[in-house]
């Protein structure tokens, strides 16, 4: 018997926790996580480009075309190691996105499982942005006061190099969030409306959300 791939996407804002709860999550549901932020970021070191495009819009904290942004999430999952599914994070973030992934599933008879809503109030976002350091190696997500590593500066996984994010400043996470508020909200009510929506309370220590997500998983899934 062949297994339906599955797809289970993580919503919420900027620095909602979507990143380092999809690290925790992907062993066990044995799916990629594919989050279009690394994606953009991969490229942009690679100096391809794409890269180069979407630079100008993640440095303003806008988001990168539709057009572009379809294109590299649908081809990331066409590889191999997407054959079973994916935990998508990041994407998508506008209608025409979500409209678009629906479609592509659908042209091969599949569809999205589950939507996961990670919910963080304003003022707790912008102190995980600004507390924000990733591993340049292995793209693992530290915070200077709520998840240190055990060494500073280096990741506790792989022993890379800890760097801030240049869009992570108070100024354009606050664009981000606008830009949150305007584009990507509104598809909390198109996947509520579909029965494919879990909210889960991410304003909690990173352990009770992993637990309130894994649990939102094994009764959705
Ligand atoms: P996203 O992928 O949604 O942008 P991240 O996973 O990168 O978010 O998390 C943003 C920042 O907040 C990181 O510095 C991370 O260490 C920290 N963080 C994540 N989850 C929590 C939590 N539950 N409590 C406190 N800090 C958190
Ligand atoms: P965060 O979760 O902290 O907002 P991401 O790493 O997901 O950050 O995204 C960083 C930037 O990459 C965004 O501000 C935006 O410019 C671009 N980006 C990521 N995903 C998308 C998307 N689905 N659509 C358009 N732009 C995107
Ligand atoms: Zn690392």
């Amino acid at each position: 018997m062949t297994r339906h791939p599955t797809y289970v996407i993580l919503m919420g804002p900027p620095a909602s926790g979507k990143g380092t709860q999809a690290d925790r999550l992907q062993e066990g549901l044995a799916l990629p996580h594919v989050a279009s932020g690394d994606l953009f970021r991969y490229n942009l070191k690679n100096q391809t480009p794409l890269g180069l495009e979407a630079k100008g819009y993640m440095d303003r904290g806008e988001l990168v075309p539709d057009g572009l942004t379809i294109a590299m999430v649908l081809d990331r999952l066409a590889r191999p190691d997407c054959a079973n599914g994916a935990l998508l994070d990041g994407f998508p973030r506008t209608l025409a996105q979500a409209e678009a992934l629906d479609q592509a599933l659908a042209d091969q008879g599949y569809g999205i499982n589950l939507v996961l809503d990670v919910q963080v109030p304003r003022d707790e976002l912008i102190s995980r942005v600004t507390g924000r350091r990733l591993c340049r190696a292995c793209g693992a997500s530290y915070h200077i006061k709520f998840a240190p590593p055990a060494v500073d500066g280096v990741c506790d996984k792989c022993g890379g190099e800890l760097y801030q994010r240049d869009d992570d400043t108070e100024a354009t996470a606050g664009k981000r969030l606008e830009v949150y508020d305007a584009q990507t909200k509104p598809l909390i009510e198109y996947y509520r409306n579909k029965g494919l929506l879990a909210g889960i309370d991410g304003n909690q220590p990173i352990d009770a959300v992993t637990a309130a997500l894994k649990e939102a998983i094994e009764q959705n899934l």
